[in-house]
């Protein structure tokens, strides 16, 4: 039997040349593949009950809103600086070269709720880390951070287990 592993494409030299991208949109287009790994993405936080769900855009979008729906609880964007309508509150982080500004709505969370948040793939941990910050800002509490790839050589599990949080990946 396939696993998700076996449903995810390396492009060589995208975006850049000397980068391996991995390309989850051959399992998101699969049927099996794609419902597969929502499935075992949401499988450790059946019974934590979660409050919301939020994706880091983009790919965290379409895994995060398939993860919230199964369990039946709302989802939250954390969008790229600039692209959410209401008021919102930032939070800086770095990238291999240069920065980058993550937003979210100031009235997306209650404090004390329960937050897991999903995106499709950890590198240096940097952007979920921009999100924790978010949701902490807001007084709410981050049960896990849930992808579907980690490239380990990275260390981005370490950044984010560093700051407590409770990571789990489907594949290296
Ligand atoms: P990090 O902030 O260094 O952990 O990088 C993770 C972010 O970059 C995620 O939002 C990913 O979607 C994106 N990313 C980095 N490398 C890849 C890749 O090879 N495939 C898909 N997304 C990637």
């Amino acid at each position: 039997m396939k696993t998700v592993q076996d449903y995810i494409r390396t492009i060589p030299d995208f975006p850049h040349e000397g980068i391996m991208f991995r390309d989850v949109t051959t399992l998101f287009s699969d049927p099996r593949g794609f419902r597969m790994a929502v499935d075992q993405l949401l499988h450790p936080y059946m019974d934590q009950k979660i409050d919301k769900v939020i994706g880091l855009e983009a790919r965290g979008f379409i895994l995060g809103g398939a993860v919230a729906h199964q369990l039946a609880v709302g989802f939250v964007p954390v969008r790229k600086k600039g692209k959410l309508p209401g008021k919102t509150i930032a939070q800086d982080y770095k990238l291999e070269y240069g920065e980058a500004t993550v937003e979210i709505h100031d009235d997306a969370l209650q404090a004390g709720e329960r937050v897991l948040i999903v995106d499709d793939l950890l590198a240096t941990g940097g952007t979920a880390a921009a999100g924790i910050h978010l949701v902490e800002q807001l007084g709410a509490v981050v049960v896990g951070c849930a992808f579907v790839v980690d490239l380990p050589e990275l260390g981005g599990r370490k950044h984010l287990t560093d700051m407590g949080m409770s990571v789990h990946t489907l594949c290296d």
